[in-house]
């Protein structure tokens, strides 16, 4: 099975809509310029949730192949919740994608596995794709239990989910220990992450979700390291932080994707 490569740009708490909507003009244009083929790599934006609706008018008016999510999501669907967004709000906005579990949405917001399991049920629910983030710090890395840390997590979170669900997730393998720091894992770590969750996928819920599942990696990506880990097997894409606030540098990773 040939998966289609996704290159996701994480903007955190970065950019107004005003600064959103400029960037988004930019990529277009230089991945027009370099004829970028979308039907090879799947390109997507993550806003804060106040520049979501200036994308979609956007991507909409001109008709753009650029896919966009939100960076987290409320677990309940409407009502007394000051100050959360609901998996629909986002799903009528256009969002195809939703980040679930961000390593710094587990370390700044009471989201533990339970919260995260719900989230990817609210996304599934609503239409859209979670993108499940997992991965060790550096903690259970030195302790050498990164991999049963991370594929844990997986089983964590998809536990009561049926085989149609799991085929629908996206898995993101970011080491903590490599999120904003400079320090990206190597071609061979990624790979061997990514195939230790692919594995376990195959053995829970069949060979053919797990050849479905698209797994990024995602940890100070730059378009220096970006050719080199895509070259790995189940590594289907990247997850990308500090480098998607750079579009000249968002779009050389994008094309190294393909
Ligand atoms: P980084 O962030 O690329 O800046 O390391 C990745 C992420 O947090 O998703």
């Amino acid at each position: 099975m040939v998966r289609t490569p996704l290159v996701a740009g994480n903007w955190k708490m970065n950019f107004d809509h005003l600064e959103a909507t400029y960037f988004l003009q930019k990529l277009v244009w230089l991945l027009r310029d370099a004829k970028f083929d979308y039907g090879r790599c799947e390109v997507a934006l993550f806003p804060a949730f106040t520049a979501l609706r200036s994308i979609e008018v956007l991507v909409e008016a001109d008709n753009l192949h650029i896919r966009y999510g939100a960076q987290t999501v409320s677990v309940t669907s409407q009502g007394a919740f000051t100050g959360d967004v609901s998996a629909d709000m986002l799903a009528q906005l256009g969002c195809s994608y939703v980040i679930v579990g961000h390593s710094e949405r587990r370390k700044y917001h009471p989201e533990d596995d339970a919260n995260i399991v719900d989230q990817v049920r609210a996304v599934l629910a609503a239409g859209m794709q979670p993108i499940l983030c997992v991965g060790e710090s550096y903690e259970e890395r030195r302790q050498g239990i990164e991999l049963e840390f991370a594929v844990g997590q997986v089983k964590d979170v998809t536990r009561d989910l049926s085989q149609e669900d799991v085929s629908k997730l996206i898995v993101a393998y970011e080491p903590v220990w490599a999120i904003g720091t400079g320090m990206v894992a190597t071609p061979q770590v990624a790979q061997e992450a990514s195939k230790a969750i692919r594995s376990y996928v195959a053995d829970t819920f069949g060979t053919e979700a797990a050849q479905a599942m698209r797994i990024l990696y995602g940890g100070s990506v730059t378009s220096k390291n970006a050719k080199e880990l895509i070259g790995q097997q189940d590594v289907d894409g990247f997850l990308v932080g500090g480098a998607a606030l750079e579009v000249d540098e968002f779009s050389k990773i994008a094309r190294l994707t393909v």
